[in-house]
């Protein structure tokens, strides 16, 4: 297929998930150009279901930048979780020793709402279905991106000034940094975990976990309509081994605690296996290109962090972005990596330490069952210890 430069942009954001649409909407409202390149299509962006906890930083940072009036609108705040262990509910009020809460929307609203914002008002340019995204040249002064047209097969090379890599786990762009100018860390958690979506309303009004000897259980409120649920399982595991009357009896079993309300079960929706690792990408930035969000960094969904760290590398990197293209002010994009570094290795650390919580009393070792209830009970023991867990809980240390 023939070549052809077709366009240029001070910015192309390769991926639209939340880090990609979000550095659109700021690069967007400062006047940039930019194109946004998708593999997926619109309705499969804004249909993906995953992400449902969003940390009030992340909420304020979104509300300051005209993205977040949808969400406030519609996400119920949360001020409380619930830990059930040894049969007993242990109810944990992070909002009365921090101020801060939880906001609870589903990733899928939030997408919807970045996307119709970059697209349909802020007027930025997106193509949807492309396929073969390659960035070339970051090193030189006249860096571009290729990509495959759908429908056409045209393939089209677009001049760019900078690249936003946010094209997530599986994207191509974190291939691009040379491999002997970055390291890659890895962790893996030697679990498997269920992630089941259930067509039921919540049946707690709060994040309950379940640490049992038969593994860890989750419930999270997504929706008036829809709740997740988590089952620890061997890593590797196939969800057909998880039918609808199996995955309800663990349920029950593991979230079972003296008082507990009865669970409202109903039809599964999404049952996928995932696998519980991460990795971090050091440095997140080479040349023109700059990594953001799951690209550069996994966090296994122990923590439920994820996306808010896509948000604080798309706070920064659009922000960075702005200063250097529209006032030649380069502060932002140097200290890029450095700054989002450190917030996602903070986040690794407590996703590792709160791994060992949920997993340590399932894992058949006495040892490790004994010191993960040690750990259970220290912040309903010690005021110092809750408010420690309730900052890290919040992701509320490091502001936003
Ligand atoms: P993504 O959302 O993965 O977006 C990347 C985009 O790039 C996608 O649209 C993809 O189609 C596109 N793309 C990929 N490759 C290419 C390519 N080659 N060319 C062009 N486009 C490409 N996090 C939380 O903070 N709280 C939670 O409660 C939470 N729950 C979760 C539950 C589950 C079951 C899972 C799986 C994850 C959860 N997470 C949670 C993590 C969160 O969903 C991710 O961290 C978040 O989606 C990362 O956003 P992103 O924009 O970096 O990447």
């Amino acid at each position: 297929m023939p070549q052809r430069v077709s366009q240029r942009f001070s910015v192309v954001v390769v991926g639209a998930g939340p880090a990609g649409l979000t550095v659109g909407n700021i690069l967007r409202a400062a006047g940039v150009d930019c194109l946004v390149l998708e593999a997926g299509t619109r309705e499969f962006i804004e249909r993906r279901p995953r992400a449902g906890v969003i940390e009030e930083w992340a909420v304020r940072g979104l509300e300051r930048r005209g993205l977040a009036r949808n969400l406030l609108e519609r996400a119920q705040a949360h001020t409380e979780c619930e830990f059930r262990f040894d049969g007993a509910r242990y109810r944990f009020g992070y909002t009365g020793l921090t101020g801060r809460h939880h906001f609870i929307c589903p990733q899928q609203f939030l997408v919807t709402d970045l996307v119709r914002e970059y697209a349909d008002v802020r007027g930025g340019e997106i193509r949807f279905g492309v396929r073969d995204v390659g960035p070339h040249g970051l090193e030189s002064g006249r860096p571009s991106v290729s990509y495959t047209c759908p429908g056409s097969g045209e393939r089209r090379v677009v001049e760019v000034g900078f690249v936003a890599g946010c094209d997530g786990a599986r994207g191509v762009s974190r291939a691009a940094l040379p491999p002997d100018r970055v390291r890659v860390a890895r962790h893996d958690y030697g679990v498997g975990r269920l992630a089941l979506l259930a067509e039921a309303p919540p049946s707690s009004d709060r994040v309950v976990f379940g640490m049992h000897p038969r593994g860890f259980a989750g419930h999270m409120a997504r929706s008036p309509e829809v709740t997740r649920y988590y089952l620890q399982c061997p890593p590797g595991d196939a969800p057909e081994n998880w039918p609808h009357e199996r995955v309800w009896t663990e349920l029950r079993e593991r979230l079972g605690a003296v008082g507990a309300p009865p669970l409202k079960e109903g039809r599964l929706i999404e049952r996928r296996v995932l696998d519980m690792h991460g990795y971090v990408v050091e440095p997140m930035a080479h040349g023109r290109l700059f990594l953001a969000g799951d690209a550069a960094h996994l966090t296994a969904p122990v923590a439920a962090m994820g996306l808010n760290l896509a948000l604080h590398d798309a706070f920064l990197l659009g922000d960075g972005l702005v200063a250097r293209l529209t006032k030649g002010d380069d502060a932002g994009l140097s200290g890029y990596s450095a700054t989002c570094l450190a917030r996602a290795w903070d986040y690794q650390e407590f996703s590792e330490w709160l791994a060992e919580m949920y997993h340590g009393t399932a894992s058949g070792d006495p040892y490790r069952a004994g010191a993960a209830l040690a750990r259970l009970r220290r912040p309903f023991d010690s005021p110092v210890a809750a408010a420690a867990f309730a900052e890290q809980y919040l992701g509320a240390r490091t502001g936003g």
